[in-house]
């Protein structure tokens, strides 16, 4: 099924594909190739403080760009990268740049902005990976609370002893904890007790609807009295009409993700 060539050059490697153990050594060799010569990059989405023109925060998205001048998403390409491994190296290349821009960004901007990182479970999983955090944060003369870590639990048994000890270093060590597509079922009502956790992102499904059903406004006016009752800021994403970013404002949602605000841009645009 490889093709190397050609327009559709990446249609190969999409996650849903039972890929050969040849293939995999491909994918895996194209993308170590990727990260070696640069061909990732990360975008940033603003997350805005519900009526204002505030973004506090935003949102590191990693792009593959490749010599083939395609853009691939992450989502066809992070689940090869966890199969084979390489997530490890891409999440630190990731935590490396990302906390990178924001320490540009502290020592430059009036306004200094926290930036909030994806995690791989199966970063979270690994012992190293908090030393990862600290070697990043250190690099980039980055202090711990201009970082926010997005975890979810996709993949993961709920009790890793790793995972659960790299949660609570994150914690002490004062890098703010995210929990990412709230709702879907991967991400666990458990953490926002065992954990600090510092935000809650909505999953967009969840937003999608909330204009014209009413089931879906009541969920998400559930979700935010959960996290309004534990102290943990709301963040809804998706967010791609006015209509939903008013009545997610009179639910008291108080952070707002998606295109209507912005879509992810080059740093520069930040
Ligand atoms: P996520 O963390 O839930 O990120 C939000 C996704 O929603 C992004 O897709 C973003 O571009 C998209 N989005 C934002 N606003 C809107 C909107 O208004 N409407 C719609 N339909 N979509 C919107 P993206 O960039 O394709 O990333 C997909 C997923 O890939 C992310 O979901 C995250 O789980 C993963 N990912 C991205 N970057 C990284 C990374 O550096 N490391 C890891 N491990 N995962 C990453
Ligand atoms: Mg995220
Ligand atoms: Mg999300
Ligand atoms: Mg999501």
């Amino acid at each position: 099924a490889a093709k190397e060539s050609g327009g559709h050059g990446a249609r190969w490697f999409a996650p849903e594909m039972k890929a050969s153990a040849v293939d995999q050594m491909m994918i895996e060799g194209r993308l170590r190739h990727a990260l070696e010569s640069g061909e990732f990059a990360l975008f940033y989405q603003p997350i805005q403080r519900a009526g204002s023109a505030d973004i506090p925060v935003v949102e590191t998205l990693l792009r593959w760009n490749t010599a083939q001048k395609e853009t691939i998403a992450p989502d066809r390409f992070i689940p090869v990268a966890e199969k084979c491994g390489l997530i490890h190296d891409i999440g630190r290349w990731v935590l490396r740049e990302a906390c990178r821009q924001a320490g540009d960004w502290f020592r430059t901007r009036r306004n200094p902005i926290v930036v909030s990182v994806n995690a791989s479970p199966l970063q979270l999983a690994d012992p190293g990976f908090c030393d990862d955090v600290e070697h990043a944060l250190e690099a980039a003369n980055l202090p711990p609370n201009h970082l926010v870590i997005e975890i979810t639990e996709r993949l993961i048994v709920e009790d890793d002893f790793v995972t659960v000890a790299n949660i609570r270093r994150l914690n002490s060590m004062g890098v703010r904890v995210a929990l990412d597509d709230f709702g879907t079922g991967y991400s666990s009502l458990r953490y926002l007790t065992r954990f600090q956790i510092y935000s809650i992102k909505i999953d967009k499904s969840f937003i999608r609807n909330i204009v014209t059903d009413a089931k879906a406004r009541a969920l998400v006016q559930a979700i935010i009295g959960i996290g309004k009752s534990l102290n943990v800021s709301m963040v809804a994403e998706g967010v791609e009409t006015q209509e939903q970013a008013d009545i997610l404002k009179n639910l008291g949602c108080a952070f707002l993700q998606g295109y209507l605000i912005s879509r992810p841009v080059a740093p520069a645009a930040i």
